[in-house]
């Protein structure tokens, strides 16, 4: 099997790379390095089955030989990267996606794209299940993101349904674990090495809004069950446990042992209120769940950020 993966020196896709060099796969790694980096795929380099292509998706994507999966994972995915390239962020999405799914048809290939939780917006259902439709600020500052990964699940399915595209679609809700970048701007990555340095954690309004995090591990053979699934519908994957930012600023004080105090500042705008996923999809059709809990994929993400 030989895979591409847009996106590949990513956080995820860097891990999906190397998940699927353990299991035989042959993996073509493309990437822009704008928020991927090298460093993530380094220890691959050397493998025979493992190539890496830098390229920006959204104006070219050319690969030789057979493709048997096409996996679009390149975007910027963190509020604080897709605000700074906001126009860049909804090419990806819009010409990056159509790219990927015009070689999914010549290859012949199985196409998957990642979405996201952020298609719910700021969701007025919890928790959010498939069927939900949304709630998008269309012109708000996160639109960039939340309406590039909805237009390219819409062109997805009209690739489905007009072009006979083997599609997937995943929703990936707040995942992490080691190689995120320290500096991303994500909640993890900040309180983390806010706490180890003993600097005070940034805690955005009451910190009473609340996340689901799901570790890398366990969204990685999530995908892998849903690549190798026949679902063209959206699929969820995430971790259902739910925390308000506070907690989860306590927590990681408590597990890095660290001093820091925790400071209040603005609440960004349109920023979810809650978020949750609704994993009934996954679990019955792919017998798939998180098994990984917070305060272990914390300790694990501590050691590398300690690293
Ligand atoms: N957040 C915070 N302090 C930070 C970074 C983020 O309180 O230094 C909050 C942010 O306002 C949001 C939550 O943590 O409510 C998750 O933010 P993140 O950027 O990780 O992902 P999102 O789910 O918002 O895309």
């Amino acid at each position: 099997m030989r895979a591409l993966i847009t996106g590949g020196a990513g956080f995820i896709g860097s891990h999906l790379s190397e998940f699927l060099l353990s299991k035989g796969f042959s993996v073509v790694a493309a990437d822009s390095l704008v928020t991927g980096k090298e460093s993530n795929i380094k220890h691959l380099m050397g493998n025979d089955n493992f190539e890496f292509i830098n390229t920006d998706v959204s104006r070219e994507l050319a690969v030789d030989g057979e493709l048997d999966f096409v996996l679009h994972f390149a975007s910027p995915a963190s509020p604080i990267d897709y605000q700074t390239i906001p126009v860049e962020t909804l090419l990806t999405g819009a010409y990056g996606t159509r790219n990927a799914l015009e070689l999914a048809e010549e290859k012949n290939a199985v196409f998957l794209l990642a979405s996201t939780s952020e298609v719910y917006g700021d969701p007025e259902v919890s928790p959010q299940p498939e069927s939900y439709w949304g709630h998008v600020n269309p012109i708000g500052l996160r639109s960039c993101y939340d309406e590039a990964k909805r237009f390219a699940e819409a062109l997805t399915m009209a690739y489905h349904r007009k072009r006979n595209v083997d599609t997937r679609i995943i929703r990936i809700f707040n995942t992490y674990g080691p190689r995120m970048r320290a500096n991303d701007g994500r909640v993890i990555p900040a309180f983390m090495t806010q706490a180890l340095n003993n600097e005070p954690l940034t805690v955005f309004g009451t910190g009473k809004q609340t996340r689901s995090f799901c570790y890398i591990t366990d969204l990685v053979e999530g995908i892998y069950r849903v690549m190798n699934s026949s679902l063209t519908e959206p699929v969820n994957l995430g971790n259902p446990d739910e925390y308000t930012i506070l907690e989860l600023a306590e927590r990681i004080i408590k597990i890095t042992s660290s001093s820091s105090e925790i400071t209040f500042m603005p609440l960004p705008a349109d920023d979810p209120k809650r978020r949750k996923p609704d994993i009934t999809r996954a679990r019955e059709l792919l017998g798939w769940g998180p098994g990984v809990n917070l305060d272990e994929g914390l300790r694990e993400t501590m050691n590398w950020f300690r690293k």
